[in-house]
């Protein structure tokens, strides 16, 4: 086990990622880079099976970057990804799809031309099978109800947000054991927002856990019940919600008290909870390439 799982305060195993109660998803000592550009740092963090995790930072603290290692769209230059129990590491998207990770990308997924309901049994038949088309569909209307009114509405023309929605109906199908949320509330009104979290509470109730990566730093600690605070690309804080905000603070005095020193002198605003990572992170490539 790394330092910094070692030094956290929930949800990290011991690595070997078995047993009846494994995490959802676990990373261990996980770095990533972008070719010379090296993005994550000794990433360690767990999310329990069944729970909801929050994962928060500032702009190009590594959120997404994390989310793409998740669900297989970038490879790890070290560490290892643990799904369900599984060593999952170096594994693609579709494969790890197929174990039972959900990724919902920023507001992707619809096909224009096509209506919600074709949209839906588009996917519910690559998915399940044609025989699963009509129960998916009963299932999808009755946990996002407002998918049910525009069912005839092309997938073009619906809002911003209710392409979110039913980007999330379509990993209806076959519950996941994890759905990975990349800042599915960007830039939604209030209003579509409580509706997609309402979606999200709904799919997490029937047994999915969540990483749900948020700008909307409160928003997403009311429902999540552990959080994950990203800086620099290492893990800042890992634990119970209540502690991030915290976390969360402390980060953004580190970062004002540097400013007010002319941004010579950058403090990683690391708390007690932090990693032995790496600490000297200034975006340059530092030999690490990526795979
Ligand atoms: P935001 O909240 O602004 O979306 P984030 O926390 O999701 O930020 P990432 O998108 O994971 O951050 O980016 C982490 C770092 O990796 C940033 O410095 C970013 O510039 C860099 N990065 C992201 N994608 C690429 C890429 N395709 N090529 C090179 N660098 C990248």
């Amino acid at each position: 086990m790394s330092a910094s799982a070692a030094a956290t305060t929930v949800g990290v195993s011991s690595g070997s990622g078995s047993g009846v109660d494994a995490p959802a998803l676990e990373m261990v000592g996980v770095s990533a880079a972008y070719g010379p550009y090296r993005a994550l740092f000794d990433v360690s963090f767990a999310v329990p099976a069944g729970g909801i995790t929050a994962l928060i930072g500032s702009n190009g603290a590594g959120k997404s970057t994390v989310s793409r290692v998740a669900s297989g769209l970038l490879a790890t230059s070290t560490g290892t990804v643990w799904l369900d129990g599984r060593d999952v590491t170096g594994w693609p998207a579709y494969k790890m799809a197929r174990i039972g990770m959900a990724h919902v990308p920023e507001g992707r997924g619809v096909f224009a031309s096509l209506t919600v309901e074709e949209n839906l049994k588009l996917t519910f038949r690559q998915r399940g099978g044609r025989r699963t088309v009509a129960d998916s569909l009963e299932r999808a209307y009755e946990v996002l109800p407002l998918l049910a009114g525009r069912r005839h509405q092309r997938g073009g023309t619906l809002s911003g947000g209710e392409q979110r929605i039913l980007s999330l109906a379509k990993v209806l199908v076959v519950p996941p054991r994890i759905l990975v949320a990349d800042e599915i509330s960007l830039g939604l009104a209030p209003l579509m927002t409580d509706v997609v979290y309402d979606g999200l509470r709904r799919i997490n109730q029937a047994g999915t856990a969540l990483l749900i990566v948020e700008q909307q730093v409160h928003r997403v600690l009311e429902i999540a019940e552990n959080a994950v605070v990203l800086e620099h690309g290492s893990v800042a804080y890992q634990g119970p919600s209540p502690g991030a905000m915290g976390a969360v603070e402390h980060i953004m005095g580190a970062r004002e008290r540097a400013e007010a020193r002319g941004g010579d002198e950058v403090e990683t605003g690391r708390t007690d909870e932090v990693s032995g990572s790496n600490s000297e992170y200034d975006g340059q490539d530092n030999g690490e390439s990526g795979t």
